[in-house]
């Protein structure tokens, strides 16, 4: 349930229905939703369902009790898409030495000096289970950072955002890791509700897009023959959605052909570098096996400090102009407001996307 020191300002209704119906007009019919589920985790009567269907309330003409705490939380009501590198005070490329990840394990490394250093309780991750359904977990100690199954990523919605509700009640100091529109809603939560300044890390992803885990799991199934279950790792690089398998084999293909299950919400968001995290983690601009890192603020410049004096990871220059690059590349792929269909005629896509060095 909110608290009492959750209230805040109602927000203007654009039609005469609950709040939820607003948002459902404006934000989900439309196609505008992102799946963060800032909704869901805000909702006092804990109506929102997310997971790994669109968003709804499915009783909530009954239900809603109007509050218009989903409104004020959504980073798509009245949207104006944010794009670009964003402010920074270092961008670098780096490996951890300790875990293994993605790209670099630079998430989990900044994860679990934030730990070491007192800075944050707890941090909201994303595992998995055998089918790669994303599972939300909370790290409280840097040695659950080991586990293959916590670390790298997972192309598919997860519900981040209601787990670090339950974190910020917990814990007075959390940090998150999520994908642009996730931080987005996070300043949101910020300013309306006083328990979410105990974010005190927001770790951001670049990010093109995400997907429905159903709708990626039958595509790489029926028309690629892929079982995610024998997978040990997926991944976009260089324009190839790439599936490694359990026996050694890989599965490769254009990450065009992935076109028609890319929810609609992704295909307005323009934000591939997470402009509004205190961190951004990426593999574009770095080699293999390392993360280009955006440093935002002074604590994370600390973190990284405190890394370099551990000698916990590597460090390499970025290739800045690939990332920006992407971030270019993102608004052009997502125009806002969107392209009519007519208007896209004859604007193949090009192979750029998810590019990496
Ligand atoms: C949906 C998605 C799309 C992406 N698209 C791009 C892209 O186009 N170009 C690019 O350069 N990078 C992209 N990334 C980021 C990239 O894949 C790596 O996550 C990033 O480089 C960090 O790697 P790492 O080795 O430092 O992280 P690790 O140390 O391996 O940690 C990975 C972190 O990602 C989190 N995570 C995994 N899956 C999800 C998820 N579904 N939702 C929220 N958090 C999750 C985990 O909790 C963990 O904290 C994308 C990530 C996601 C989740």
């Amino acid at each position: 349930m909110i608290a009492r020191e959750w209230q805040f300002p109602l927000p203007e209704k654009k039609h005469k229905k609950k709040y939820f119906g607003n948002l459902k007009i404006e934000v989900i019919d439309t196609g505008l939703c992102c799946h963060c589920a800032a909704c869901a985790s805000i909702c006092p009567v804990e109506g929102i369902t997310a997971g790994d269907k669109p968003i709804d309330f499915p009783n909530w003409v009954k239900d809603c009790v109007d509050c218009g705490a989903c409104i004020k939380v959504c980073p798509r009501w009245d949207y104006q898409p944010l794009n670009g590198i964003g402010e920074y005070i270092e961008i670098t490329s780096a490996r951890s030495k300790r875990f293994v990840g993605q790209d670099g394990a630079m998430v989990s490394e900044i994860t679990a000096s934030a730990i070491e250093m007192g800075l944050i309780q707890a941090a909201i991750f994303v595992g998995r289970d055998e089918e790669w359904r994303t599972k939300v977990i909370t790290i409280k100690s840097p040695e659950q950072l080991y586990d293959r199954k916590i670390t790298g990523t997972k192309y598919s919605y997860a519900d981040v955002l209601p787990a670090l509700k339950d974190a910020v009640i917990k814990y007075e100091s959390v940090a998150f890791v999520g994908t642009p529109c996730m931080i987005s809603a996070v300043r949101k939560l910020q300013k309306a509700f006083k328990k979410f300044e105990r974010v005190k890390l927001s770790i951001g992803l670049f990010c093109t897009e995400n997907f429905y885990h159903h709708e990626l799991y039958e595509f790489l199934l029926n028309k690629k023959g892929v079982d995610l279950r024998n997978s040990v790792k997926t991944d976009i690089k260089k324009g190839k959605f790439i599936v490694r398998l359990k026996d050694g084999g890989k599965v490769s293909f254009p990450v065009k052909e992935l076109e028609e299950i890319i929810p609609p919400g992704c295909k307005v968001c323009q934000d591939f570098a997470a402009v509004e995290s205190d961190v951004s983690v990426g593999s574009v601009g770095s080699g293999s096996r390392f993360s280009t890192v955006v440093v935002r603020n002074e604590i994370v410049k600390q973190i990284i400090d405190y890394i370099r004096e551990n000698d916990y990871a590597e460090f390499s220059e970025p290739k800045l102009e690939i990332v920006q690059k992407l971030c270019n590349y993102k608004i052009k792929i997502h125009p806002y407001p969107p392209k009519k269909k007519e208007e896209k005629e004859g604007e193949g896509k090009t192979e750029e996307k998810g590019d990496k060095e």
